[in-house]
């Protein structure tokens, strides 16, 4: 089954009926209500709806019948990290908030979706943390370099959600042979499938990276 992607803007999540905050878990509320930000409460809200939305079209299942849990591989807390569904351990599973907009992502293969939004003239240090050589050098050479930098980052955020590489070694990942220019542009890298896009109305850009090639579907 081709892993299934989906973007959207928080309030459109949020205004779908069959997608209410009773479906989350009350350690979901819970974490809900933790944010001083309404807008960032709702992005989290949006994002932990779209999941289940988005595994519940790819398991040909009601979304009321979906819970989703999160465990940390390091600390073994329940409360981030790795999410996963509770009736489907075998699914795999990953989200992602911006500001007013939310992706996710769901397979039965390792999947990880990214969704980022530009700041304009992103230092050179976080580029030089986060980017090999190759790919700094591609950045540079770009007309837009804030423009480049955001594709290189949402496939390698992307690659960290489906747990590739960490936040620490992502300079060891070289997409610098890939395309830079044009939406939606599908790569490869070793085993994975690279797909990303951007969403000039939404002013984002979304990566997606899973074994098989992903495929997206609107809300
Ligand atoms: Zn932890």
């Amino acid at each position: 089954m081709t892993p299934l992607a989906m973007m959207a803007d928080s309030a459109e999540v949020l205004a779908r009926p069959d997608l209410g905050e009773h479906l989350l878990t009350p350690l979901e509320r819970e974490r809900a209500g933790r944010f001083r930000l309404e807008s960032s409460r709702a992005d989290f809200v949006a994002a932990h709806l779209l999941v289940r939305e988005c595994a519940a079209r790819l398991l040909g299942l009601p979304v009321a019948g979906l819970t989703l849990l999160q465990r940390c591989p390091d600390c073994a807390r329940d409360d981030h990290g790795k999410p996963y569904l509770a009736e489907h351990p075998e699914a795999q599973v990953s989200l992602s908030h911006g500001r007013g907009v939310v992706a996710a992502a769901a397979g039965l293969q390792p999947v990880g979706v990214d969704v980022e939004q530009p700041s304009k003239g992103t230092a050179a240090e976080v580029m030089e943390r986060v980017l090999s050589a190759g790919e700094l050098r591609r950045v540079r050479e770009h007309a837009e370099p804030d423009r480049a930098f955001l594709r290189l980052w949402v496939r390698k955020e992307a690659m960290v959600k489906l747990g590739r590489t960490t936040l620490d070694t992502l300079t060891e990942i070289d997409l610098s042979g890939l395309e830079l220019d044009g939406s939606p542009l599908r790569g490869r890298y070793g085993d994975l499938h690279l797909l990303d896009w951007e969403d000039e109305l939404r002013g984002a850009a979304v990566g997606v990276v899973s074994t098989e090639a992903p495929r997206v579907e609107q809300l």
